[in-house]
């Protein structure tokens, strides 16, 4: 469904009982590129304002039955025709009946028989005041580029469909639909062919979705469909429609052409019981973050998200794989946001030459690895290098391009020294690298029983033995219902019991000593409690 007029001519409807009276009014009309639509009587006329939106109404003042000012009154009382402005026409010698015209709602009069010129002059004048109030009001709720409603006219249809669907018990569908890498089409063939190919696409949409159907530009590369009365199996087909459609369609104007996939994600009120309108959307737009993530040019349906249980939630066993997938997410935001500081950094100490010449880089490992079928998560790692080479390189106050002819021995030194300088610095970025040795061996004990490799004494990392005392230590002092907590006395028993088989003596008797230390801290401390209140 879209404000789009099918052809751009507008209706006027011509109301008049004597068809040669209609016959000649629709002959002075003629070039006036309009859609001229007659009525022999005012009833008829009723019913085709109900199917039409009429920019103008010429009417008849004397017909049998209802008379044009009665069929003036009826439309008055209709919210649908109330504001469609009217031109009375009537005899000459009848000016007695102007002023009850008027009373009814008239916008002005014609005589008969009608003078071209003036009829004209007044339809112009009509029809000039409709089309600015027409571009009004679709500036306000169209999307200039693509003619398809714009965000905030998206805001309000959802909110009114959402409602209208839980009212009546019906499913509501949304597809959000993301065009892939949109931003090397604009760089490889510059922003006019861009916006090009973002109008043809919204007339794809256009053609392959239904009348009840809502097509949004949700803004810059991204679209949505609203599908009312439509279940999630009924969207992803639309949705695997669309992908398929784009697959295999190429964009091309007078110098370029290209073709563009989608990403689509898809949720419905019935399929994930959002509360809110904003949660359908939301959840639809977390599935296009996975169908990009999995690769793009794919359709993904939005499934709840079990990893994000809430403190208090039942605890779940999970899949390793599925919270791997759900953790690299997180991990790809984190990179994503340590790329866009690190080029912050740098945007003070370079030119747009840098920019640009970071841009090609990227854009060619693009093309290649695309051209590879590589998985996008791969090219994705490949252009990270590239950014992080280019990045660490400025920092490093060297050139970008080396001049690998003629060196001196001194400069030669130092582009040998640079891989191991760029390498010495994302070793700054390898978060997790140092922790994850403790993880693999903290559940290994100081006489080699533990697991996973029964590692003993100092082979054992000192974090990891550390990490283990301190947790049973935890363990020991804390309640539950069918275990008491142990006092600092007998917890320090049970560590000593233990020493030299679970625990590292050194440690044991490390915490021997900041027991005693605190206690005796605690005695000073009372001691000057007592003398300070003296
Ligand atoms: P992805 O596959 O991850 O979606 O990659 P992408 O390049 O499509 O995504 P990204 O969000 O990085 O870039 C979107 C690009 O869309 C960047 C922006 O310049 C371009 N764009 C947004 N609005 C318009 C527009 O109105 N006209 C043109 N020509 N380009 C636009
Ligand atoms: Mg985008
Ligand atoms: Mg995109």
């Amino acid at each position: 469904m879209n404000d789009n007029d099918k052809n751009d001519k507008f209706d006027i409807l011509i109301v008049d009982d004597v068809p040669v009276n209609l016959a000649l009014l629709a002959k002075l009309l003629e070039d006036l590129d309009l859609n001229v639509v007659k009525a022999n009587s005012g009833q008829k006329a009723l019913e085709l304002m109900e199917e039409y939106d009429f920019a103008l109404v010429l009417l008849d003042v004397q017909m049998p039955g209802m008379d044009g000012f009665e069929t003036s009154e009826r439309m008055k009382s209709n919210e649908k025709t109330k504001h469609v402005p009217i031109i009375f026409v009537t005899a000459a010698n009848e000016e007695k009946y102007i002023f009850r015209g008027y009373e009814t709602g008239a916008v002005d009069f014609l005589f008969k028989p009608v003078n071209k010129y003036i009829l004209r002059s007044k339809v112009s004048i009509f029809l000039d005041l409709y089309k600015q109030k027409k571009q009004l009001k679709d500036l306000s709720i169209q999307d200039g580029l693509t003619g398809l409603y714009n965000h905030r006219q998206m805001d309000k249809i959802l909110k009114k469909e959402f409602s209208r669907a839980n009212r009546y018990g019906t499913d509501l569908s949304c597809l959000l639909i993301d065009l892939d890498f949109f931003k090397v089409v604009n760089d490889t063939f510059g922003h006019a062919f861009g916006d090009f190919v973002l109008k043809g696409f919204a007339d794809i949409l256009n053609a392959h979705t239904r009348e009840s159907d809502y097509t949004f530009r949700y803004g810059g590369e991204e679209f949505m469909i609203l599908l009312p009365q439509t279940d999630i199996v009924g969207a992803e087909i639309v949705a695997e429609k669309l992908c398929n459609i784009c697959e295999d369609n190429v964009y091309t104007d007078a110098s370029n052409s290209t073709i563009v996939t989608l990403s689509i994600g898809g949720s419905s009120i019935v399929h994930n019981r959002p509360g809110q309108p904003e949660t359908l959307l939301a959840y639809a737009d977390k599935a296009v973050y996975r169908a990009k993530a999995e690769g793009r040019n794919r359709v993904k349906i939005y499934i709840e998200d079990t990893s994000s249980n809430k403190p208090g939630d039942a605890k779940v066993d999970k899949d390793i794989n599925y919270l791997k997938e759900h953790l690299s997410s997180v991990l790809e935001k984190t990179k994503k946001s340590y790329m866009s500081s690190l080029q912050l950094l740098v945007q003070d100490m370079t030119d747009t030459e840098f920019q640009s010449y970071n841009q090609r880089v990227l854009l060619y490992m693009d093309l290649i690895g695309e051209k590879l079928r590589l998985p996008q998560p791969i090219i994705e790692t490949f252009k990270r290098s590239a950014s992080l080479h280019n990045c660490f390189t400025i920092l490093l106050g060297k050139d970008l391009i080396s001049r690998k002819g003629s060196l001196t021995e001194e400069e030669k030194a130092d582009l040998e020294a640079h891989p191991y300088m760029l390498t010495e610095l994302t070793l700054l970025f390898d978060f997790f690298s140092d922790e994850r040795s403790i993880l693999q061996y903290h559940h290994e004990n100081f006489d080699g029983s533990g697991f996973p490799e029964g590692l003993e004494g100092d082979q054992i990392p000192l974090g990891a033995r550390i990490f283990s005392i301190a947790e049973a230590i935890v363990e020991m002092t804390t309640s539950l219902p069918d275990k008491q907590a142990l006092s600092l006395e007998n917890v320090i028993k049970e560590l000593s019991d233990n020493m030299g088989t679970r625990f590292d003596p050194m440690l044991v008797s490390s915490f021997r000593d900041i027991i005693k230390e605190q206690n005796s801290l605690i005695e000073i401390r009372k001691i000057k409690k007592i003398y300070n209140k003296r």
